[in-house]
This record gives C-alpha cells, sequence and structure tokens, in this order.
C-alpha cells in the first residue's frame, strides 16, 4: 500500500479533478456575476440569472407572482438584493417588470433540466462513437439550425438567441468544410477538434454550462434524429414522463438510473407533481 502510494508522486491528491470553481451560480454554473441574495434565505445569484429564473417561473404561474421560491431550498422570497456596496443595496421585488417570457416552452424547460441531470449512458445509445468512425459527421444536419436555436434559448433563458446560434453554425460549417478538404489522421482528433473549438465559440455566452451544452451537441448531431425523436429518445433514457415528448412510449426499455451530480433546481420538477 505505502509502497503504491510513494510511486503516484511526492504531493498525493485525493482530488484528481479540483473544482477550479467552488462557489459557484447554482442557475448558470459559472463565477457569480452581479452578486444578488434572495431576502430570506440569503441563497447567492448572478443577478441576471436569477431575474431569468424568476421570469421563467412566472411563465408558468396565472397571476403575477408576489413571491419568489428559491430553486435551491424552495424558501419563499419576496425580493432579490442586488449591488451592495458595504453600505447600500438595491432590491428588485418579484412581480415587477414580467413578460417576455411566453417563448418557454415545455420543450424548453425539459432540455433546460437536462442540464442539471447525469445522463448516464446515453451517448453509447445515441452511438456517439460511430457518429465520429463513420465520418458521418462529414454530412450536413438539416435539423441543428432549430435544435440549436431552442437549445440556446433553454439555457439562456432567453429569447432572442439568432446572432448566437448563427454563430455558433458558422463555426460548425467551417469546421465541416475545414474536415472536407483535409482528413484528419485519426478519429480522436476530429472530435477533440470539434470539442475543443465548439467550447471555444460557445463559452462567452453560455459560461458554465458550455461543456455541457458542447456534450449535448455531439449527442444530438451524432443522433441523426430530427428534434422531436431526439426528445424521445432522450426522454425514455431518461425514464421521464414528459407530455408532448414521451407520448405513447411504453416499450420496455428500462430507463437508467441518473444521480444529480450538479446542485439540484426543484423547480425543474414542479409541473409534474402538480396535474
Ligand atoms: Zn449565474
Ligand atoms: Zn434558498
Amino acid at each position: 500500500m505505502a509502497e503504491a502510494e510513494s510511486l503516484t508522486g511526492s504531493s498525493p491528491d485525493p482530488d484528481p479533478d479540483p473544482d477550479p470553481n467552488p462557489n459557484p451560480c447554482p442557475i448558470c454554473l459559472a463565477p457569480v456575476t452581479q452578486e444578488s441574495y434572495l431576502d430570506q434565505c440569503f441563497h447567492k445569484f448572478c443577478y441576471n440569472c436569477i431575474i431569468r429564473w424568476t421570469n421563467t417561473v412566472a411563465r408558468k404561474q396565472s397571476r403575477a407572482p408576489s413571491s419568489l421560491n428559491c430553486p435551491l431550498c424552495k424558501t419563499e422570497n419576496s425580493s432579490i438584493i442586488y449591488g451592495y456596496d458595504g453600505t447600500s443595496f438595491q432590491q428588485h421585488y418579484v412581480g415587477k417588470n414580467m413578460g417576455n417570457s411566453e417563448f418557454f416552452s415545455e420543450a424548453h424547460r425539459y432540455r433546460l433540466k437536462c442540464y442539471y441531470t447525469e445522463p448516464g449512458n446515453i451517448a453509447d445509445k445515441l452511438h456517439v462513437s460511430r457518429y465520429w468512425k463513420s465520418r458521418k459527421y462529414l454530412q450536413q444536419n438539416r435539423f441543428l439550425p432549430d435544435w440549436l436555436r431552442r437549445e440556446i434559448q433553454a439555457v439562456m433563458q432567453e429569447e432572442d438567441v439568432d446572432i448566437i446560434m448563427h454563430h455558433i453554425l458558422g463555426v460548425i460549417e467551417s469546421l465541416r468544410s475545414d474536415w472536407l478538404k483535409t482528413s484528419r489522421p485519426s478519429t480522436e482528433m476530429v472530435q477533440e477538434e470539434f470539442r475543443m473549438v465548439l467550447s471555444e465559440a460557445a463559452r462567452p455566452f453560455l459560461t458554465g454550462r458550455t461543456e455541457k451544452f458542447v456534450n449535448e451537441l455531439e449527442l444530438f448531431l451524432a443522433s441523426g434524429l430530427n428534434i422531436d425523436a431526439f426528445d424521445k429518445a432522450y426522454a425514455k433514457h431518461l425514464g421521464w414522463k414528459i407530455p408532448k415528448i414521451s407520448e405513447n412510449n411504453d416499450d420496455d426499455d428500462e430507463p437508467i438510473e441518473h444521480t444529480c451530480a450538479l446542485p439540484y433546481l426543484y423547480i425543474l420538477d414542479e409541473e409534474s407533481d402538480g396535474s
């Protein structure tokens, strides 16, 4: 035992992948920008994140909400405290300036929920390695623009994302034409290049969710499915019953056991409890 340990080096590191960002915003998973606190539970979020979240929740309620349940602990809060400079702060009361959340559909919510769920072996089910090995990445995917738009909308909780969508599409297209011109020495190299270039392109917009986004993008492309079929395959894999997404899909395929490694935002589940 001691012998084996001494071989691994002089400074044993119990955590091989230390989190470079120990206290991220629970919503965007990136370092908190414009620190904001809920007034009762004092959970901390980015200002933009908690405002968007509030708008997303408001969309589901018939009357304008006058309070917000914390996405982390469910405590009822009535305002968001921000701009604290040591002596003063500002307060945003929930219920003011709501709107612009009509676009956020059930499908958007389901996609956002995927960002907080460990998807298990879905990459195998959707044949990701076959996609790269068989060089299917050289083909264009006509479902991609619509899928990308919805995905970015879901992740950013923002309706107008067309500029970002076209940016990402452009990056994918130029990668593809590059691959067509010059073939890479190995499949791994292509896949690695894809991940690196796409992460770089998406990070300014998606920050802490970039890695997951690139993963989801790869899954979607590799699946070769259209949006509906992709949603169904995904929901079925996770064992999620989502109206409009997993209609009459009562096959015997066992859903995987999925664990939540990420902060669990209860609000994503709210609707499935209710009706
Ligand atoms: Zn945030
Ligand atoms: Zn809280």
